[in-house]
């Protein structure tokens, strides 16, 4: 089993959804996937977009889970989840249904055509350090140090606890 933190955004509905709607059906999705087990949950974060200014706020989350899955595996079943959700592909950064990003896959340092873990932008990110501090302040991002630590790096002014 390897324990994995997941980061999760939203900054669109769909059809019958807001983004916080979306956020709490994905985290439905992986825990209906038998061989994931969910252990923990963030509190909601409501954070700028990065990249393009003219799109909403995005809501946010962290979860920490373990699974038997490989870390390709898992990311099919991340991308199955963003799609049913109706997640299109078209702008850079641009605003989206839902985004799941592996952030951490035990304590593996991965860098192949589909995924780089621990994820590029982790020590950057308010929206990923602050909820993954919340769930779990003593963990080490290989390489970087302790997630508690690296926390008081980036500005939370524009982040907010829902
Ligand atoms: P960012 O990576 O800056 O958060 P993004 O989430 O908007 O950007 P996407 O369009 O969702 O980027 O993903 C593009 C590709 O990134 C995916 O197809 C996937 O193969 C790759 N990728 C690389 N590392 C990871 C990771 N750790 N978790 C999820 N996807 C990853
Ligand atoms: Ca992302
Ligand atoms: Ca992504």
């Amino acid at each position: 089993m390897t324990i994995v933190y997941i980061g999760l955004g939203s900054n669109l509905g769909g059809d019958f959804a807001s983004p916080k709607q979306n956020i709490t059906s994905a985290i439905n999705a992986l825990a209906k996937i038998k061989s994931i087990q969910i252990i923990r949950i963030s509190s909601f974060y409501e954070s700028k977009p990065i990249g393009p200014q003219d799109q909403s706020d995005y809501i946010n989350a962290v979860i920490k889970l373990k699974t038997n899955l490989d870390s390709t595996k898992l990311l099919n079943s991340l991308q199955t989840i963003e799609n049913h959700h109706g997640r299109i592909r078209s702008q850079y950064w641009g605003p989206r249904t839902l985004d799941l990003d592996i952030l951490l896959f035990g304590d593996q340092i991965i860098h192949n055509d589909r995924l780089t873990i621990p994820h590029t932008e982790i020590c950057n990110r308010s929206f990923v350090l602050v909820p993954l501090s919340e769930i779990e302040p003593d963990c080490v991002i290989p390489e970087k140090g302790i997630v508690s630590d690296l926390v008081s790096n980036v500005s939370q002014a524009e982040l907010k606890v829902l």
